[in-house]
Order: C-alpha cells, then sequence, then structure tokens
C-alpha cells in the first residue's frame, strides 16, 4: 500500500495499481469543478493533450477552457490548495483502504518505507510513521532521503536510515 502526496500523476503514470495508492493531496491528472458544485473528479488527460496540440504561445482556443459538465463554471485541477479541494468517492475510498491496511498490520511485522518526505507536509507520512513504529516492536521504520533521513531516539533500534539518492538505493537494492 503506498501513501503519497506527490501530485504529479507519476505514480498512475508508471502503472502503479491504483487501489493501493492513496494520493492524500489530489493531483494534475484530475479536474474538479471550481466552486465545486459536485464531489466529483474528472479524467483530464485528453483535453490537456488536445490543449497542448493547439497550445500557441501558452494560449488555447476559447472552447478548451475546461467547463464543469454539472454548472458550467471552469474546472480547475484537483489540488489541496485551499479548502475547495474536491475529496471524491476514489479519494474516500482509498483513505478506508490505506486506513484499513494500518488496522490490519498492527502489531504485526511490518516495514514503513519512507521515500524522500520533506519538511513541507511531515504530518501526513513522516510522523506517522514514526509514530506506528514506535508502538509496535516488530515493525521497522526504513527511510532513504539525501540529506534529510532522521528518526527520532525513541525508534532508533527499529530504524534503517539510508542517506543518499533513492533511485542510487533502489537501483542497488533491487539488481540481482
Ligand atoms: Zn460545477
Amino acid at each position: 500500500m503506498s501513501h503519497t502526496t506527490n501530485v504529479d500523476h507519476c505514480f498512475q503514470r508508471a502503472g502503479f495499481d491504483k487501489k493501493r495508492l492513496f494520493y492524500t493531496q489530489g493531483g494534475y491528472g484530475l479536474f474538479q469543478c471550481s466552486l465545486p458544485c459536485k464531489p466529483l473528479t474528472y479524467d483530464n488527460e485528453d483535453i490537456i493533450m488536445a490543449m497542448r496540440a493547439t497550445d500557441e504561445g501558452g494560449k488555447i482556443p476559447t472552447e478548451l477552457i475546461p467547463k464543469c459538465p454539472h454548472c458550467g463554471r471552469e474546472m480547475t485541477t484537483n489540488l489541496r490548495v485551499n479548502n475547495r479541494f474536491v475529496e471524491d468517492e476514489g479519494w474516500y475510498k482509498a483513505n478506508e483502504r490505506y486506513g484499513d491496511f494500518l488496522r490490519r498490520h498492527q502489531g504485526l511485522k511490518v516495514l514503513y518505507l519512507e521515500l524522500g518526505v520533506g519538511g513541507n507536509t511531515p504530518g501526513i507520512i513522516k510522523y506517522p510513521f514514526w509514530e506506528y513504529t514506535g508502538a509496535n516492536p516488530l515493525a521497522t521504520y526504513a527511510c532513504i532521503n539525501f540529506g534529510e533521513a532522521t528518526a527520532p531516539l525513541e525508534i532508533e533500534k527499529q530504524a534503517v536510515l539510508i542517506d543518499d539518492d533513492i533511485d542510487k538505493v533502489l537501483t542497488y537494492l533491487t539488481k540481482d
């Protein structure tokens, strides 16, 4: 199960199973109504590609400005930038699946692998991982983070901290 604060849609583009991904902050790959009038999101790949095809110096034809199919207002990207962020059915399902995963593994042997969480939103992944690890003697916290691989003393014996480039480390770990 993967929990990400990235919004660049790279998990989806890499073919990562959507059912095992909780993109808690939304993503550039989805549109939502700017109001929003309904708690819905819309895959935007086709319209973005159409915009790119007609793009002239950063301008697109007026008819390509995305409009909400329900109220006609302009659409915006589904990103948690203000209190208008839409948490749609898929978001709630992913949130539930992630919560289920955490509950089912309480007290079991589990690895909380953190990849490159910075100081921007540590409260979403990093601090909870420290907490879950501290609460479970069978848990391991592993962190691969260039320049920021740290953990609190309380979980020192359960922590694997790798201060290096993630790509380099994963390539090394997965080679035969
Ligand atoms: Zn609308």
